[in-house]
């Protein structure tokens, strides 16, 4: 084939790809070709979906729930989802919830709705990966302002958001639990969120997708803060507390003038979630409490491994109260963080994602959604390799 120029459009070349998926996928690569990869990377549980959520998948797709559904989702999914998040204080209806392939593409609807080229986005650092490439895609200039210094905790770092945020700010995206930190922000850090939202007429995105995933702390709802829930955009999906990424379900719940905005983006790109996998999210929002706690106390179990195996090394990080991340600081071996990861996964074939992608460099953040035995084995790894 002929080679041909192609002019791309400016708003792709504003974006790398995914840094989380590129290291799972180099993990991926090396394990077809028969290498022992401990891959760390990409955040995603080592259950499986439970049982009774794969069974009414299946069934649902015997009984034909094979079609379109209605665009915003199936009502008895959006009623499902608007009683959880009324038992979390966050006033929401049927009519408020738009179910989505994934909460990453309720993110991009959200962005796609409400922020204009220029418009000002504030991210919290250390940031999931995609929230600055959603932002960007839509045309987003981005304030960051960084907790690192502040052992990842957004309490003491509410003066520096307040001298981030001004009458100029269209959007603050919030993430507790946090990915990459594994931080969840207490009552006063979300007070103080909520004071400068409503002082400057701000939109929060709050990302919730970790909120079952916690250990010694309770993640809340901001659309539960008063003067909250008209501002609030809260995010959340399948792919963690159930064990469900690869069904891509996840949801977005805001006030309705948005819905109706984002709807359109919706009808216009997906349509709908898969109509079996939308029955499937009703199981989980139902019936799967025991199984959700099995998989958290695990991965409480694996928090404590991380974090002694850590201090083994003479490494004290803040301990993740949520998710199932760490952040390893990159300061034995080489200390940028690029290429501590290349050299994990190419010398002791330990696949970790690179502080750098969360705009925090100097860090590796781990998945520690693995088994202990293999955990214990990829810190071993990196000590030999001294990387730790
Ligand atoms: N938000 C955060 C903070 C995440 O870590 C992820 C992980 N993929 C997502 C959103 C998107 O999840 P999904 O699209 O699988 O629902
Ligand atoms: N959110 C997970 C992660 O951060 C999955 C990959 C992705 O969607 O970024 O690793």
């Amino acid at each position: 084939m002929s080679e041909r120029e192609w002019e791309f459009a400016e708003r792709v070349g504003r974006v790398e790809p995914s840094a989380t998926v590129a290291v799972g996928n180099k993990a991926s690569k090396l394990k077809e070709q028969g290498v022992d990869v401990v891959d760390l990377s990409v955040g995603e549980p080592d259950f499986p979906t439970p049982a009774r959520i794969r069974e009414t998948g299946r069934q649902a797709i015997a009984d034909g729930h094979t079609t379109y559904t209605s665009s915003n989702g199936i009502p008895k999914l959006r009623e499902a989802v608007s009683k959880c998040l009324k038992g979390k204080g966050v006033p929401c209806g049927p009519e408020n919830v738009v179910v989505t392939p994934g909460a990453k593409q309720a993110l991009f609807e959200t962005m796609q709705a409400l922020v204009d080229e220029g418009d000002e986005v504030v991210l919290l650092d250390p940031a999931w990966v995609s929230y600055e490439a959603i932002a960007k895609i839509a045309g987003a200039d981005l304030t960051r302002v960084d907790l690192g210094q502040h052992g990842f905790a957004l309490e003491p770092a509410l003066d520096d958001l307040a001298a981030a945020v001004s009458d100029e700010t269209t959007m603050l995206v919030v993430n507790s639990p946090s990915n990459p930190t594994g931080a969840v922000f207490s009552a006063d850090a979300m007070k103080g969120v909520r004071d400068l939202a409503v002082e400057h007429d701000v939109t929060v995105v709050a990302d919730e997708i970790y909120d079952r995933i916690t250990y010694d702390a309770e993640a809340l709802s901001l659309a539960s803060f008063d003067g909250m829930a008209e501002r609030t955009v809260t995010i959340n999906g399948f792919s963690k507390a159930y064990s469900m990424t690869g069904w891509r379900l996840g949801y977005l719940a805001a006030p309705e003038p948005l819905i109706e905005q984002v709807s359109k983006v919706h009808s216009h790109s997906v349509t709908c979630a898969a109509n079996f996998v939308q029955h499937a999210g009703v199981e989980a929002l139902q019936s799967v409490e025991t199984e959700v706690a099995e998989m958290v106390a695990a991965f409480e179990q694996r928090r404590e491994i991380v974090v002694d195996l850590l201090a083994d090394q003479g490494k004290m990080i803040p301990k993740p109260e949520g998710a199932f991340y760490a952040m390893i600081p990159t300061d034995e071996g080489p200390t940028d963080d690029m290429e501590w990861c290349d050299r994990a996964i190419e010398d002791a074939h330990v696949a970790a994602v690179p502080g750098s992608a969360f705009n925090a460099p100097g860090y590796a953040r781990i998945s520690y959604a693995a088994s202990e035995e293999r955990l214990k084995d990829g810190f071993a790894r990196l000590a030999n390799e001294d990387l730790i």
